[in-house]
């Protein structure tokens, strides 16, 4: 009787559940306005900003499930023939012509090098050739940004705002043909110098709340009366805006007398105004930290434009946060990144040089276990940031906006380089600090708050945007549940509400399994070292994926306001896509011996990242009996991993001391100055001496330890040893010349007192 009973019931369960018009009407139509309840409230500009911009390989990450063989069979575009000649040639000459300390010095970059930004087009590299730009692909325009950051900031960042959000971009996405044909020649060839005006003092990081308004009405306009706007804004922090000719302007337009014949309100609206209409006021500047690029604030009192120069001309009213959002999805994920990379890479040149050269106790510092262990960081840093950062162009390059890994690249190359600059600056210690013309980290160490702050400050881009929008759009399910929802449609819901079970429990499963074989159990898309990092990611990839449906499922609306649960949700999303840009570069690269230490330490930072932030989630999910199920499945043997280990971080410093084929593909992007200019030149020169001298030193030493010799130091040392036949006179001489150039390259500048006081600081 009890079988009958519980076969009934289980018939009934299956009817209930598998048979879908039978399910939508007993359950699925409970449950959805439960769920649309829980959803969190979303405003037009919140929805606009989650749907810019496409997904990408993260959504694989975020499903649990990653296809490997996709990611290892795109292909990134290589840099063609005309962008290498770019490389070499005019950016290179820019290069020459930038010294940091110099423009700092003078406030401003060279006139000299104003006109060859201008001349060779710098400004116009996003534009297509047919409007005169140079139509450069991601890759070369993140190249050529890499390369001058390596030299300097200002350069750079004058070099990277026209080409990356601003006029240009959006009047190649949104202008019209006249618009096109007037204003792209013209900014590429630097006859415009173009800056972007979003930020307000009220409106920063809530781009949305502009004060800046803009009211239709007519008025006379070159002679006739024409309908258009009158502008009132005041806005700060704006790059290029102090010499800027053209004014790409955010503001709200507003037409209360319905003169378009819509509504009073119309929104954010981009604009792009000539900067000597009547009423604009640039000129001003703000000091960003001493770093001289031209930045500053710009006002408007009554400016009258007519509505032809709304970018995409009026029927585009409105439409300029859509705009915005678009355009930010992919030029993220070039700029700061790239910027980060170029001085990443700089400081790891001069560090590991500096490291060879500044000896202390008898030994040159980089040999010091204590240097090792940040030396190796940097290399780390570098060598998994600049695979992100081609990953990331390569997508770019291949036609995706993807929205979610540009807000990863630009929030964690920044903070990246925060750490890279940092071990830097304590291993060059007091040569780091003194500024001058030898100083060469100073700038790019100015320069950190700088990238931190800028195309969405980091804090809020961890905690809001990153997961925010990949939990929307990078899940199977969630944006189809949400859609069903809005659009009351019982039947997609029905499957994406069931869809998104199924895909919970499998896994669930996964996360399980997987976390008991630390990934072994998953199958490695290649063979060699990098196929059992594949298998860890893939155990992260599951875990990942059911902690962040549960994380959903138990705080629903909620969890947008737990910042600090999505930030740290964002965190692992971020470095799991970081280590996959890492483990692809290194199979693409033919998982080279000499780069097997840096991969492995870049996974193993990766990974124990992963782990901290899921840990972070489960410790701190309010429903304390869902964290602690959760932590079964994702930790079933526990927490493990640990930071990279101690013999880990002394191979990566070893590679990149000991192998300068490795340290120069690490740092193939920097600059490299003439080697009798003070700073980076000087010491490339000094390190080759020192290294050349150094097997003479060696004998040296034996000899002295054999009591052959008296260690009497300096040249006199080098005379004895040539006396006592240790050394012949040609290698005195290198020894000589050497220890002159490690001698001139610890010393710093300093100024008298009257000098001192007329440095710009
Ligand atoms: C050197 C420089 C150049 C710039 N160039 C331009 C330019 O060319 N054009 C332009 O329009 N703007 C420009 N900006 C402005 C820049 O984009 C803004 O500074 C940035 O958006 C942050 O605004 P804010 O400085 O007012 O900081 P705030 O908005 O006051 O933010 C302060 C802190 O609060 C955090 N925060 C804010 N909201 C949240 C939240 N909801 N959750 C968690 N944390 C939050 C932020 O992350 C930040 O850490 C520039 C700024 C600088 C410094």
């Amino acid at each position: 009787m009890i079988w009958l009973v519980l076969i009934l019931l289980a018939f009934v369960l299956a009817v209930v559940f598998f048979v879908r018009p039978v399910r939508r009407v007993l359950v699925t139509r409970a449950i959805m306005p439960v769920l649309a309840r829980t959803l969190p409230r979303m405003g037009e500009t919140e929805r606009i900003a989650l749907e810019a911009g496409t997904v990408w390989w993260e959504a694989e990450l975020f499903s649990g499930r990653p296809r490997w063989r996709k990611l290892l069979d795109f292909k990134p575009k290589a840099l063609s023939e005309r962008e290498r000649a770019f490389l070499d040639g005019p950016v290179n000459e820019l290069c020459r012509m930038v010294n940091e300390w110099d423009v700092i010095q003078r406030g401003d970059l060279p006139q000299e090098a104003w006109d060859h930004l201008k001349k060779h087009r710098f400004f116009g590299m996003i534009i297509p050739e047919e409007y005169g730009g140079l139509g450069f692909s991601a890759l070369a325009h993140s190249a050529v940004i890499t390369r001058i950051s390596s030299r300097s900031v200002t350069a750079a960042v004058t070099a990277m705002v026209p080409n990356s959000l601003g006029p240009a971009e959006l009047i190649l996405q949104y202008g019209t043909d006249q618009q096109k044909r007037h204003y792209l020649p013209r900014l590429a060839s630097g006859e415009e110098v173009p800056c972007f005006a979003l930020t307000e003092p009220g409106a920063g990081s809530d781009a949305t709340a502009q004060h800046s308004t803009g009211v239709v009405c007519r008025g006379m306009y070159q002679g006739q009366e024409v309908l258009g706007m009158r502008l009132n804004w005041d806005k700060r922090y704006i790059t290029l805006g102090p010499v800027s000719t053209v004014l790409g302007l955010a503001f709200r337009l507003l037409d209360p007398d319905r003169l378009l014949g819509g509504a009073e309100d119309l929104g954010i609206t981009c604009a792009l105004l000539p900067s000597h209409l009547p009423g604009v006021q640039i000129g001003e500047r703000h000091d960003p930290l001493g770093i001289p690029f031209q930045n500053g604030p710009t006002y408007g009192k009554d400016v009258f434009a007519p509505l032809d120069m709304i970018i995409g001309g009026h029927g585009m009213a409105g439409k300029g946060w859509r705009m915005l959002m678009d355009c930010l999805a992919a030029g993220r994920g070039i700029s700061l990144p790239s910027l980060s990379v170029g001085a990443s890479e700089l400081a790891l040149r001069t560090t590991t040089a500096y490291g060879l050269v500044r000896e202390q106790f008898g030994l040159p510092i980089a040999r010091f276990e204590g240097i090792e262990e940040p030396l190796a960081r940097i290399a780390g840093h570098v060598y998994f940031l600049n695979a992100a950062r081609h990953l990331t162009l390569g997508a770019i390059d291949a036609g995706e906006k993807p929205a979610v890994v540009s807000a990863i690249m630009k929030r964690y190359s920044t903070e990246g380089m925060r750490s890279v600059v940092n071990d830097a600056m304590d291993i060059q210690a007091g040569a780091a600090i003194s500024r001058g013309p030898r100083n060469i980290l100073a700038a790019a160490y100015a320069s950190v708050p700088v990238g931190i702050t800028v195309e969405g400050a980091n804090i809020l881009t961890r905690s809001l945007i990153i997961y925010g929008q990949g939990a929307i759009r990078c899940h199977p399910y969630v944006q189809k549940e949400m859609r069903a929802i809005a659009e009351r449609d019982l039947v997609a819901f029905d499957a994406a509400f069931f869809g998104h079970i199924g895909h919970a429990i499998g896994n669930k499963l996964r996360a399980w399994t997987l976390g008991l074989s630390d990934g072994a159990w998953s199958r490695a898309p290649v063979s060699g070292p990098a196929g059992p990092l594949f298998g860890r990611l893939a155990r992260y990839s599951a875990a990942y994926a059911f902690v962040s449906d549960a994380a959903m499922a138990t705080l629903g609306g909620t969890l947008k306001r737990k910042e600090r649960i999505s930030g740290r949700l964002a965190d692992a999303l971020a470095w799991m896509y970081i280590a996959s840009a890492a483990l692809k570069h290194f199979v693409d690269d033919g998982q080279p011996e000499g780069d097997r230490p840096l991969v492995e330490w870049s996974a193993a930072h990766a990974f124990y990242q992963i782990e901290t932030a899921l840990q972070g989630v489960l410790d701190n999910l309010p429903n304390r009996f869902v964290a602690w199920a959760l932590g079964i499945v994702v930790f079933p043997l526990g927490a493990r991993r640990r930071p990279p280990e101690d013999r880990l971080s002394a191979a990566v410093a070893r590679v990149v001391l000991n192998e300068p084929g490795v340290r120069e593909r690490l740092t193939a992007d920097v600059f490299r100055p003439p080697a009798d200019e003070p700073g980076l030149g000087k010491l490339e020169a000094a390190c080759a001496k020192v290294l050349a001298a150094a097997p003479i030193e060696r004998k040296i030493k034996d000899a002295v330890r054999a009591k052959k010799i008296r260690d009497i130091g300096g040249c006199e040392l080098l005379q004895e040893a040539r006396r006592a036949g240790v050394i012949t006179e040609a290698e005195q001489r290198l020894a000589c010349d050497a220890a002159a150039a490690r001698e001139d390259i610890i010393q710093v500048d300093s100024f008298d007192a009257a000098e001192f006081l007329k440095l710009r600081r």
